[in-house]
């Protein structure tokens, strides 16, 4: 089994550090990849201090992935040595249950394989992108289209799929009015993706400090919802509000915005519930939704469909040894809008 320089935490409370890591022999349908570069999502931190529940430590996180196949098994069809390829937030599934048959294996009903602090299908703990090598199994990995600069390319794996997928449920096209809450390393993305759709794109942040950039981005209008006159402004608006804050936030407000059968989804995973009033959804018939990454299929799709648009992420590239400092601005929402790991600083 190779041994492979990685970054872990190693308890919930303390600074991540440098380590190694065995990754397992490459299987008939397994892929090698040299990993270039890693994204840091906020799931990453939210994992690894123990807020979505006990994890074991020592846990490498990292699920927004590129690089390039330097080995691939007999039995491996779909990529070959030398392909830009990319791993997203799940690296396996049952393949059996209704929604695998569906190919909507992110919602697994055995549970999917999560690229890190997940049970591999051999027992172990999977570790995830903070690391210089992966092995995954062919059908887990997408290929990275030559249109997206390679450097900025990881952060759709995650930001970008978990965005463009309700975006695309919820048939974001020409006409509709979405919101963005938090602009982020999600938010930046849906403001992208629904600007590129054709929506009318308006972006919900704590303060007016990102306007410019929301604007940039692809963003029609932009309010701070520190403001209380926000809310009343834009009271029936929305046909679609894609909430992707990391905290808890008195979604009531904000279910007050959607117009009649619209719908708030969620991709934002805070620790704590999010209470609901059912009289705010009574009111224009108003749906409260959640949604988690997306397909392989559908990740596939959002990659080419963004390399079509011109779409990459706004990143800052930065050294395996920034990660700890990189978190502390990603807790501070000091974050432009995605950090990305350069694993050549982990050799
Ligand atoms: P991020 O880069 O930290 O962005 C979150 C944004 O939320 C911040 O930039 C900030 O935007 C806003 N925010 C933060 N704290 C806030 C508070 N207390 N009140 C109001 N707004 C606040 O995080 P991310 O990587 O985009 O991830 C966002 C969330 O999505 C996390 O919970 C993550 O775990 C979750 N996630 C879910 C999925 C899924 O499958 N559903 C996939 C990936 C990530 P402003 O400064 O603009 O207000
Ligand atoms: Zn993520
Ligand atoms: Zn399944």
């Amino acid at each position: 089994m190779p041994t492979v320089n990685a970054f872990a935490a190693t308890s919930a409370s303390g600074p991540l550090s440098r380590t190694t890591i065995e990754r397992r022999d490459v299987g008939a349908k397994d892929v090698l990849i040299e990993i270039a570069y890693s994204g840091i999502c906020h799931s990453d931190i939210h994992t690894v201090r123990g807020e979505w529940g006990d994890i074991t430590y020592p846990q490498v996180v990292g699920h927004e992935i590129v690089g390039t196949v330097t080995e691939v098994g007999s039995e491996v069809t779909l990529h070959k040595v030398g392909d830009r390829v990319g791993v997203g937030c799940m690296v396996n599934s049952c393949r059996e249950c209704e929604n695998c048959i569906a190919g909507e294996e992110q919602y697994c009903l055995n549970g999917n394989t999560g690229t890190y602090a997940s049970v591999d299908r051999d027992g172990t703990i999977t570790q995830g992108g903070y690391s210089t090598h992966i092995v995954v199994v062919e059908d887990f990995v997408l290929r990275v289209p030559e249109a997206i600069p390679f450097e900025k390319a990881a952060p759709l794996l995650c930001a970008g799929i978990t965005t463009y997928s309700p975006l695309a449920h919820w048939k974001v096209g020409p006409g509709s009015r979405v919101a963005v809450v938090g602009m982020g390393g999600l938010g930046h993305m849906a403001v992208k993706i629904a600007h590129a759709m054709g929506a009318e794109v308006t972006v919900l942040s704590q303060s007016l400090s990102k306007q410019e950039d929301g604007l940039r981005l692809g963003a029609d209008h932009y309010y701070a919802t520190s403001d209380p006159a926000t809310f009343d402004k834009l009271k029936n608006t929305f046909d679609l509000i894609v909430n992707s804050v990391s905290a808890k936030i008195d979604i009531n407000a904000y279910l007050s915005l959607l117009r009649l059968d619209g719908t708030l989804v969620s991709v934002g995973a805070p620790p704590e519930p999010l209470p609901v009033q059912v009289f705010s959804l009574f009111g224009n018939r108003r749906s409260f939704a959640g949604s988690g990454i997306g397909s392989i299929r559908e990740t596939q799709e959002m990659l080419d469909f963004c390399a079509e648009h011109g779409i990459a992420p706004e990143t800052e590239l930065v050294a395996a040894d920034y990660i700890n400092e990189a978190y502390e601005r990603v807790l501070a929402s000091d974050v432009r809008y995605r950090f990305v790991i350069d694993a050549a600083t982990l050799a």
